[in-house]
């Protein structure tokens, strides 16, 4: 089941003058397309890795696939977070949630867009919802570094020293497979899947 470029809603000059029309062009069939086709190339290595048993490149292409993954998903939000004669303020449940995350709307403002214009080189400002509902301003570099945009966790191994080093010392993998074989909370796992697909 692979990953497909989603087509624009409005035509490539509909953003005019404020986008012009070979930006968005580029922008989405050539940029947003890479994406997509490094996501899809990534989970087919993945795949035959699984298949043949051979896991010494899952490094390489976990980030290719952390890289692709949030391009992808990044750009379609991008795309529908735009739309020609837009602008404007919120109103409603939305303008409530960012006056009280903000202190004002102006306030906000001042916040993302100083939050775009200060990330170190590539990346991206975001707004974000909180699974308790408050909302955030983040910046990602790249794209990722090192996750996917608008994943809810439902397995989670921390693996830094901190976790197992007292009993295992140097031996990561021996705590990995001792903890996956013997401490992992399936039922949990599965509640958490139920309440997030
Ligand atoms: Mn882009």
């Amino acid at each position: 089941m692979s990953h497909q470029l989603p087509p624009l809603d409005y035509p490539y000059e509909a953003l005019e003058p404020h986008m012009d029309s070979a930006t968005v062009r580029l922008h989405h069939d050539l940029h947003h397309k890479g994406y997509v086709d490094g996501l899809n190339k990534a989970e087919e290595m993945l795949a035959k890795a699984r298949e043949t048993g051979d896991f010494a490149m899952v490094k390489h292409w976990s980030r290719e696939l952390a890289f692709h993954g949030s391009g992808h998903l990044l750009h379609c939000i991008f795309w529908k977070n735009m739309t020609p004669n837009g602008g404007g303020e919120p109103t409603g449940a939305l303008l409530n949630s960012i006056n009280k995350s903000f202190g004002s709307f102006a306030a906000f403002k001042g916040q993302y867009l100083s939050a775009a214009n200060q990330v170190e080189g590539s990346g991206w400002a975001i707004l974000g919802c909180h699974t308790d509902g408050n909302l955030v301003i983040l910046q990602s570099e790249k794209h990722q570094n090192l996750t996917q945009w608008g994943i809810t966790p439902l397995l989670v191994l921390d693996v830094w020293e901190h976790s197992y080093y007292l009993k295992y010392q140097n031996r990561r993998a021996e705590y990995t497979k001792v903890w996956f074989e013997h401490l992992v909370n399936w039922n949990d796992v599965a509640e958490r899947f139920a309440h997030c697909c």
